[in-house]
């Protein structure tokens, strides 16, 4: 038998922050990378090191050692030190999309700039992999993937080498690791450790590898040293004449090889989630929910208002500083970096991953009122009016839904005006607000003056058509309230309803009622709390439980208005205190939950609130969604570009633990904004505003969501989902009192029942319309509090710009937004995407002569495109939008 060739690639798995803290990580990282670079510059023999694909430790790096920026960038260019794709590895399920796409975009660009991104899309810890991710790559441009984590051993085919293929099928050659990164962590030449650890390990993999003889051996670990010894082991190891050739390697020199004289025809298609051989941590998706929420606030600021503000802005001549967003970005890549999303963390790194995200959107909030001012003030002089409303829609679609705003006023009765015809508005809560006390410096010394009072409205209104991304501005008439808007006023009903649903309170027991498809749900919302004794890792409920539930309600108050209709009510779930109590059967506890139900006119979602002070312990707490769909056999949950078909009952559950899964497969899933069932009667639709876990109940045709986990530990061993040791540290417990969650926590979702008909454009266009992609600004000087930089003089463009401007809109409702920003020249960047199973024809109109180049996701130009474009079903497009 010809030896077999041993590809061992040296590198360092580096977590950025964990059960220790970032400060810890970047003075280790001057450490490491002071030493690993004297060691390759001084040993040729030592061919490459590979800094687990990361971008970010070039910044961290450098940042404190800019005097060895050409050094670094040498054994970069020489792929000698192999960093990118990515900016930092995040994990891929618990965020938006476009924001893995993003990382991927700087991590690359990064890289590149210094010499060479590695061509390998890396994932060697993560807690499971979306499903575009090989489209993702192979649009960077990268030729190979190398992957832990998600496979069920019966996915492959005999061989560790396949493809992997996204929803619109493109397809990357892909290695798993199947002993994980660290195999040769340890190599060493000795008789023991080559007999006993490494031939046997050296075999199983040759029996994996039926169609090669190129074995790929990872040797490193979390956060470990360069080892300038291993030249000198696999020098060693070749002269045991074991049967193996050994040599060292890169990710990239191992695919290289295994690929250039072997096709792999097996293929493995979409989400990787198994948790045979690694740990998925499916449950870790509700751990710290405050983090999770946090996340979706910013990056929804972030990319469904901010950067298509700015965009807008840009057609206008007004921008955005660059450098400015770029900064915004990576301080959410430093968030989102694996196991930090998860929030499997230590309570103090926790901390710093929510305030990031909190001070991202701290500056995009200061910046979209920045934008609205510089974009409002021009209409002002054009108008000849002082006191407008503008609504920006940040969307390339018609804004075709109720707006909300906040205005402030003298008079508490105004008209709003659109071209001289005045708006029907409901009137949502008015407030007088005393306008406090100026500071006016006379030569007698400083005077306090009062200031008149004023009144806070917030509103909701039907706008004027608006095609696309554009802004629309109203005239806030104080002098002749003519038309003043209608209140939401309190009624004694016992339900509320517009043309799609009625939701009814009967003896405490909540239903809904779609009017159109007669179809009727009881007993709509259960909450169902249940110990919890794992750790942030993994949920592990009890050996005996009885879930305690509560699905009666009382009511708060009904209020109705033109517009919305909104129901408040309240529940109480009485809990044990904490483990102990639930283990002695002690509820003494009360967790009142507030539910706010609110239907907006021709709305076709009923808008779901939860508010809860929690000072429970090691419990979690789940609503159940009740739906028409009867023992539904599998859910559709959006991720990226498509729907993800998921079945509800796992066929691996089933003597998991007898065939050695490190985890239970349990049918717990993320969803990006949505999960539906599907019946023959209806589509039923969950979409959520930061709640990313569910699990369907088929046996109570529910889907529950999780609400949140309260526990108290980092890593744990031995739990009932999870045998053998902790995940993370082992040789000591740390406690995380802070993801008890003994606080205050607000919840938002929303329900969709809709025809059996729906398709992927209808639940999306749902999605859309549920997050909100517009932005609202009162020009006026009552209130200088409620937007971040009112309170400031900045400087305003002083030319006139007319009362409504489109600037880019798409004419297929079929066709959604991922991103628009604006690019270099005034081009417009966009992407769009086709949810969808048929192709999709559109056309571009941005209010002018244009032309449309395609890019690829690294937002090079590949081709210039004229008349209508053609979009397949389940694919995704990025195009730049530049005037002629
Ligand atoms: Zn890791």
């Amino acid at each position: 038998m010809a030896n077999k060739e041993v590809y061992v690639v040296p590198h360092s798995h580096w977590d950025a922050e964990w059960y220790f803290t970032c400060e810890d990580s970047h003075i280790l990282l001057i450490e490491n990378m002071d030493y690993l670079m004297t060691v390759l510059e001084r040993d040729p023999t030592f061919p490459s090191y590979t800094f687990d694909g990361l971008a970010c430790v070039i910044d961290e790096y450098l940042a404190i050692r800019p005097e060895n920026r050409a050094r670094l960038a040498a054994l970069i260019r020489a792929r000698r030190l192999l960093v990118g794709p990515w900016y930092t590895q995040c994990d891929s399920l618990l965020i938006r999309t476009e924001s893995l796409i993003r990382n991927l975009v700087y991590g690359t660009n990064i890289a590149g700039h210094f010499g060479h991104s590695m061509n390998i899309g890396y994932l060697p810890d993560i807690f499971g992999q979306h499903a575009w991710l090989p489209a993702f790559f192979t649009d960077l441009g990268i030729t190979y993937c190398v992957l832990q984590r998600g496979i069920y051993t019966d996915q492959l085919n005999g061989d560790l080498n396949f493809y992997w293929r996204a929803p619109n099928k493109a397809m990357i050659a892909t290695n798993y690791l199947y002993f994980g990164y660290g195999p040769g962590k340890f190599l060493s030449a000795q008789p023991d450790y080559l007999e006993q650890r490494l031939l046997p390990i050296l075999d199983r993999l040759s029996a994996m590898n039926q169609r090669t003889d190129k074995l790929l051996l990872p040797a490193g670990g979390d956060q470990v040293l360069v080892n300038a010894g291993f030249p000198a082991t696999v020098a060693a190891l070749n002269r045991c004449r074991a049967g193996y050739t050994f040599r060292l390697a890169s990710y990239e020199t191992y695919m290289e090889a295994a690929w250039a004289d072997t096709d792999f025809p097996h293929i493995i298609d979409g989400e990787l989630v198994g948790c045979q051989k690694s740990r998925i941590h499916r449950t870790c998706h509700s751990t710290r929910y405050d983090i999770k929420q946090q996340t979706w606030k910013t990056e929804h600021l972030l990319l469904d208002q901010l950067e298509p503000l700015a965009a807008l802005a840009a057609r206008q001549g007004i921008t955005c500083p660059a450098r400015l967003m770029d900064t915004l970005w990576k301080t959410v890549f430093l968030a989102h970096a694996h196991n930090g999303i998860e929030a499997t963390n230590a309570d103090p790194v926790n901390h710093d991953i929510k305030q990031r995200l909190i001070s991202v959107e701290r500056s995009a909030l200061s910046l979209i009122n920045l934008l609205k001012k510089k974009l409002s003030h021009p209409i002002t002089r054009q108008l000849g009016q002082a006191n407008l409303l503008v609504v920006f829609n940040t969307d390339v679609h018609p804004l075709d839904q109720p707006v909300s705003a906040v205005l402030f006023t003298r008079n508490p009765h105004f008209t709003l005006r659109h071209d001289g015809t005045s708006v029907d508005y409901t009137l949502l809560r008015q407030a007088a607000m005393d306008g406090g006390k100026k500071v006016v410096v006379t030569a007698q010394g400083e005077k306090l003056e009062p200031v008149e009072h004023y009144y806070r409205s917030e509103i909701l209104f039907p706008p004027f058509p608006m095609q696309g991304l554009g802004y629309q501005a109203y005239v806030v008439d104080e002098e002749n309230p003519a038309q003043p808007g209608r209140p939401v006023a309190p009624t004694s009903a016992t339900y509320i309803e517009n043309c799609h649903y009625r939701v009814t309170l009967e003896a405490g027991r909540l239903s809904l009622e779609h009017l159109r498809l007669n179809q009727r749900i009881d007993d709509l919302l259960t909450f169902v709390d249940e110990g919890d004794d794992g750790d942030e890792f993994d949920f592990s409920p009890l050996e005996s439980e009885h879930p305690l539930r509560c699905n009666t309600f009382s009511l708060v108050a009904t209020e109705t208005g033109p517009l919305v209709s909104i129901m408040t009510l309240s529940s109480v779930l009485t809990l044990p205190q904490g483990m102990a109590e639930r283990q002695a059967g002690r509820q003494d506890q009360p967790l009142t939950l507030l539910t706010r139900l609110e239907l907006r006119h021709q709305e076709p979602l009923v808008r779901v609130h939860h508010e809860l002070h929690n000072t429970m312990t090691e419990h979690r707490l789940r609503v159940q969604i009740k739906t028409p769909v009867e023992r539904p056999a599998c859910s559709y949950a959006d991720q990226g570009y498509s729907m993800l078909r998921r079945d509800t009952v796992s066929r691996y559950v089933p003597g998991w633990r007898e065939a050695g899964f490190v985890e239970k497969p349990m049918p717990i899933h993320t969803l990006e904004n949505v999960v539906c069932l599907r019946g023959p009667h209806c589509v039923f639709g969950v979409m959520t505003k930061g709640i990313k876990e569910y699990e369907v109940v088929p046996e109570e045709n529910s889907i529950a969501l999780t609400l949140f986990r309260s526990v108290g530990l980092l890593g744990k061993d031995d739990t009932r989902w999870r045998p053998g040791r902790a995940s993370g540290i082992n040789n000591k417990v740390v406690h995380t009192p802070d993801a008890l969650m003994q606080q205050t926590m607000t919840f938002d979702y929303a329900l969709l029942l809709d025809d059996p008909r729906t398709e992927e454009a209808g639940v999306y266009r749902a999605v859309n319309n549920y997050r909100e992609h517009y932005l609202a600004y009162h020009v006026q000087s009552l209130n200088t509090f409620e937007e971040r930089l009112e309170r400031f003089t900045i400087p305003l463009p002083d030319h006139p710009a007319p009362a409504a401007a489109m600037h880019l809109a798409v004419d297929n409702p079929r066709i959604f937004m991922s991103m628009c920003k604006p690019g270099t020249d005034n081009a417009l960047i966009i992407r769009l995407f086709n949810p969808g199973d048929t192709p999709e024809t559109f056309n571009i109109h941005s209010g002018g002569e244009q032309l449309i180049h395609r890019l690829n996701l690294r937002e090079a130009y590949q081709e210039t495109l004229t008349g209508a474009i053609t979009l397949a079903g389940k694919q995704y497009l990025t195009l730049a939008v530049c005037p002629r």
